[in-house]
């Protein structure tokens, strides 16, 4: 047995570097307090730089748009009014850079595995690290491990996967990153795919021409199945747009089980073979891509979810289809459900829920059969499918961000309590950011109330916090969104399960 070899102390301790964490400590440093930020890593930004998920969705506001405008202001950043990118070496040196100026401390290599904990407080976190075993008290904790690590040790009760799918999480799909891509080339290619007799955009097979070509290959023997089902190609801001660096994330693995290591050795191993028969794909039937040359895999892996903590308040799917707004609504969400499908079959997301009844201002159909099986092939749904209205916005209560059970113990990202369709919709980068921030002004205000427990700290504090550090919560959410309100069209239902704001001349609001 280890013993204890170092010790630190911080006033709020933060574990897991990823965007929420980051976001997070920078937030509760800024505010004053003595913060320590632990990452097993060797650099910040989680599934966003080291993940190779490089377009951030959701709304950019706060920390989010601070990190992006100062990329960009080094060329680093590439500002598309809907998902921006964020060369990834570069976003992690400029998280680390914020993380430090703000004042809190950093250590890598820091595995959280356990915490110690007195009547319903943590009192420290144990890590395991190059030093051997170290002990880091504080007075409040935050969960930003992404897989709830800590508050799972801490004995709160976590939710893994749906009950629909038994328990089963998000299939996984591991990021790459490519290089000498003609982006030019592929854009030109996309272009004139769309005025193709072969082009439908109603038949998922003839939308994208990515999935097309693969279908080809697949009729002449030149790929055994199906192993993307269209793709944003992300670029980097390297290189001209005839010879750039881009990244991609595409493949997937089913049937996961995201918090047991054995599953978890089987996705990576799954995703390091398909990314390789993707990019012999890509370089030989994609325009654009005949030079492209695999730089590396992503060094973390697409994990979309694993365990959820159980919160003060679990946001549901139906809050999102609702555009539900909350008196500590703290982050105003824009996106639209997106469950990857958990098992093998149906080769997208799942951009619907079922539920009783219609509701507003959602936009809901009576289930459909069509599809049924692919899409829900364990049990068959009832109700309404109901998709978000992209003209609409939701807002993340700050009581989802407090763990259950434990006094001094919040969460924020992808591992925030919600429940399995809320989450598949609310985990992205945007929010994660949002989240973490309202999490680190969250714990800063409960140290200066001395309050006992985070469940006492009136959310409307955290809401009127992260006002007055510069989100506007006051307004609906502007520029891309804004532009969506205002698209003169009609809401249709795509083939990839899409709500599409479509014109008359066949123009969609979609900016890119
Ligand atoms: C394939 C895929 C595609 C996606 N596409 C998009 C997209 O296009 N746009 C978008 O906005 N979002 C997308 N997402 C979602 C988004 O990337 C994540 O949900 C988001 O990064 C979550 O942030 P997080 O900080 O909660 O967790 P993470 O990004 O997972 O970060 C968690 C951090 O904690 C660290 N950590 C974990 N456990 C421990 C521990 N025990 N001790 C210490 N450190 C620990 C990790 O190393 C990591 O740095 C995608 C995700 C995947 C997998």
């Amino acid at each position: 047995m280890l013993t204890t070899c170092k010790r630190f102390d911080a006033d709020v301790v933060v574990c897991g570097g990823g965007p929420a964490g980051s976001a997070a400590a920078i937030a509760a440093a800024r505010a004053g307090k003595r913060t320590i930020l632990l990452e097993m890593r060797e650099s910040l930004g989680g599934l966003c730089t080291n993940g190779y998920i490089t377009g951030i969705a959701g709304v950019v506001d706060g920390i989010c748009k601070e990190w992006l405008e100062r990329l960009d202001a080094e060329g680093h950043a590439v500002m598309k009014p809907h998902l921006p990118t964020a060369e990834p070496e570069h976003g992690k040196a400029m998280l680390e850079h914020m993380v430090l100026q703000a004042g809190c401390r950093i250590l890598y290599g820091t595995h959280v595995v356990d915490c110690v904990k007195e009547d319903n407080k943590i009192k420290s976190v144990i890590a395991y690290c190059k030093s051997g075993k170290i002990e880091i008290s504080g007075r409040v904790f935050i969960d930003t491990t992404g897989d709830a690590d800590l508050a799972f040790a801490a004995e709160v009760p976590c939710e893994v996967g749906s009950a629909e799918f038994c328990g089963l999480n998000q299939s996984v799909t591991m990021g790459f990153r490519l290089a000498y891509v003609n982006l030019q080339k592929y854009n030109e290619a996309n272009a004139a795919w769309k005025k193709h007799p072969d082009y439908d955009p109603n038949d998922l097979k003839k939308r994208s021409l990515i999935v097309y070509k693969e279908h080809q290959a697949i009729a002449k023997g030149e790929l055994h199945d199906l192993l993307s089902p269209g793709n944003i190609v992300y670029p980097m801001p390297v290189g001209d747009p005839t010879c750039m660096d881009v990244t991609l994330d595409a493949t997937h693995t089913f049937d996961c089980h995201c918090d047991d290591v054995v599953d978890l050795t089987r996705q990576i191993v799954d995703q390091h073979r398909k990314v390789i028969w993707f990019v012999d794909f890509l370089k030989k039937h994609v325009p654009g891509f005949e030079n492209a040359v695999l730089e590396s895999f992503a060094p973390m892996n697409g994990v979309r979810d694993s365990r959820r903590v159980v919160g003060e308040y679990i946001m549901r799917d139906i809050d999102v289809g609702m555009a539900k707004k909350f008196e500590d609504g703290i982050y105003q969400h824009t996106e639209f459900y997106d469950t990857h499908v958990p098992t093998p079959g149906h080769h997208t997301a799942l951009r619907h829920i079922h539920y009783k009844e219609p509701v507003e201002p959602a936009i809901c159909r009576p289930q459909q059969d069509q599809d049924d099986y692919m899409m829900h092939p364990l049990v068959k749904p009832e109700g309404y499918e109901i998709r978000t209205n992209p003209r609409e916005y939701c807002e993340i209560p700050f009581r989802s961000l407090i763990a259950k059970g434990v006094d001094n113990l919040l969460t924020a990202g992808r591992c925030f309590s919600a429940d399995f369709h809320a989450n598949g919709c609310v985990r992205v980068i945007g929010p994660s950011m949002g989240m973490g921030q309202a999490a680190g002004l969250g714990a800063s205000l409960f140290i200066d109330q001395n309050l006992c427990a985070v469940r006492e700290l009136d959310g409307k504090l955290v809401r009127k916090a992260m006002m007055e550090s510069g989100v506007a919560l006051d307004k609906a959410p502007g520029g891309y969104w804004e532009h969506q309100r205002n698209f003169k069209g009609t809401l249709v239902v795509s083939p990839a399960d899409m709500i599409e704001i479509r014109a008359e001349d066949g123009g969609t609001a979609t900016m890119m």
